[in-house]
């Protein structure tokens, strides 16, 4: 006998007819249960996912547990730990004009929850938003991407073994069941990928009153200073640009590096690359390939572009279509009319310019759309300077990327990077409503009822 698939809107419906039901059942120790169910899930399935994500881009088993399987055990940790206290109502002060009153701030589920997941973490950046969304009370409707196809069958098979559908449960497709997903009325749409697609997803959020939090991409700026420690910088910046093949949103996209540690910085940068990958990255098992064809193609042009606009190649330029590699490639004399300086690399390839100025680097950063991440190499001071002048969705000072995984922050962009905060308590609050709950025990101020006796000037005075 053989089972039809549901439709979208059944799947949909399945949770949406559940949510008044979950409002009395889905209660902290259930919630809590779910969490202990998703990290029995990724530990019992750590291998396969280490195999899905090797089989989708070639990522070597220990950057699978670095990047895609430790960052979340570590949400799962820390938002099961502090879950009783997040949920706990809190109390607002009343103040005068509201003496006579207790109010409450109540944090309630927003009801069923879409989440839209990008290709290069397919594993984290799906699980990681669900965890917020189980942990407030939410259902979940998870949509990876369709370009890691090992890991999106992964995911739903592992989920539909873990959970009920009516409270978790994977669809799997590109851009036809995202768009059929976003006419459906969610409470909460949290979307992780391309700032072009954000801008969809928030236009079909605005006719169904759903909010979004996006988190987008962009290019995040690099400042090393003339204090800098060279060779740590170097090191962070190999290590963040080359991680997870260069696809990653808050990789270092391009350095601006004072004039005077230029040579010093270009050699520690080389030397590092060399250390992490071989005196010939294509051939190393911890580079990862481009994630598809055209993503191969699109890097593998921006090189060939810079070159042909007269950019000097420091590293690397080795490119290989088949095996869908490219080699940690540092471009020197890169011109802003190039390729690489107007779009977001997302690929092993670092432009690296000198700056004498620091006010010109800050004015360029504010120039351009907020990044998502901006890092500084210098001292406390000088980086202190530089987040006062500008705007970004995150800082990294003397280190690079991790930032992105950190499980008690904040993580989010600003602008063109996005809106909204991932992971804890903010990834918590922003599939929660915060509800007022306003109680009168006595209330004094009869002035506010008519008929008006001018008495309201006493109120405005205190
Ligand atoms: P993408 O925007 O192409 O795709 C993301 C998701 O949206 C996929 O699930 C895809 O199926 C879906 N999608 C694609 N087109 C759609 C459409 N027209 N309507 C509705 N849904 C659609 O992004 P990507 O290529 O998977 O990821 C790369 C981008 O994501 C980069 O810009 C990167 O910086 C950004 N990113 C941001 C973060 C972050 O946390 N801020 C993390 C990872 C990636």
């Amino acid at each position: 006998m053989t089972h039809s698939q549901p439709s979208i809107a059944q799947v949909f419906a399945a949770q949406h007819d559940t949510v008044a039901a979950r409002r009395t059942t889905f209660d902290y120790t259930a919630r809590r249960a779910a969490l202990d169910q998703l990290r029995t899930m990724v530990l019992a399935h750590e291998q396969a996912v280490c195999e899905a994500i090797g089989a989708d881009f070639g990522k070597h088993p220990d950057e699978v547990r670095l990047t895609e399987i430790l960052p979340l055990l570590l949400e799962i940790g820390h938002t099961r730990r502090h879950l009783r206290k997040w949920m706990r109502p809190s109390r607002a002060p009343s103040g005068l004009v509201f003496l006579g009153t207790t109010t409450q701030v109540h944090l309630t589920p927003k009801g069923t929850a879409l989440v839209i997941a990008p290709w290069n973490f397919p594993f984290f950046l799906a699980l990681g938003p669900a965890v917020s969304a189980l942990a407030a009370g939410c259902s979940v409707i998870l949509k990876p991407s369709e370009l890691t196809p090992a890991t999106s069958a992964l995911l739903k098979r592992i989920v539909s073994e873990t959970f009920a559908p009516e409270l978790f449960t994977v669809v799997e497709g590109g851009v036809d069941a995202a768009t059929e997903l976003l006419t459906l009325p969610f409470g909460h749409i949290f979307f992780t990928g391309s700032p072009e697609v954000g801008q969809i997803v928030m236009t079909a959020a605005a006719k169904t009153f759903a909010s979004v939090t996006l988190e987008l991409g962009g290019k995040s700026p690099v400042i090393v200073g003339p204090d800098a420690d060279i060779a740590n910088a170097a090191r962070w910046i190999a290590w963040g640009r080359c991680i997870n093949g260069g696809q990653t949103c808050v990789a270092p996209d391009h350095v601006y590096v004072h004039e005077s540690v230029k040579a010093a910085f270009a050699d520690a940068l080389s030397a590092q690359i060399t250390k992490m990958y071989g005196a010939d990255p294509m051939q190393s098992p911890d580079l990862a390939q481009m994630a598809y064809p055209r993503q191969w193609a699109r890097v593998a042009g921006l090189i060939d572009d810079s070159k042909a606009k007269g950019a000097t190649v420091l590293t690397g330029g080795d490119m290989d279509q088949a095996a869908r590699k490219i080699a940690p490639t540092i471009l020197l004399d890169v011109h802003d009319d190039m390729g690489v300086q107007q779009e977001e690399i997302f690929g092993p390839v670092l432009p690296v310019m000198t700056y004498r100025d620091l006010d010109q680097v800050i004015d360029k950063i504010n120039d351009g759309s907020h990044p998502l991440a901006l890092y500084v190499f210098e001292s406390n001071a000088f980086a202190d300077e530089v987040i006062i002048k500008t705007t970004s969705g995150t800082v990294g000072v003397n280190m690079s990327v991790m930032g992105a995984s950190h499980p008690t922050a904040p993580f989010g962009g600003v602008g063109r990077s996005g809106n909204g905060g991932a992971h804890g308590y903010a990834g918590f609050a922003a599939f929660s409503h915060m509800r007022q709950v306003l109680r009168a025990r006595f209330f004094p101020f009869h002035i506010v009822f008519p008929p008006y006796t001018g008495l309201t000037r006493r109120l405005i005075a205190v």
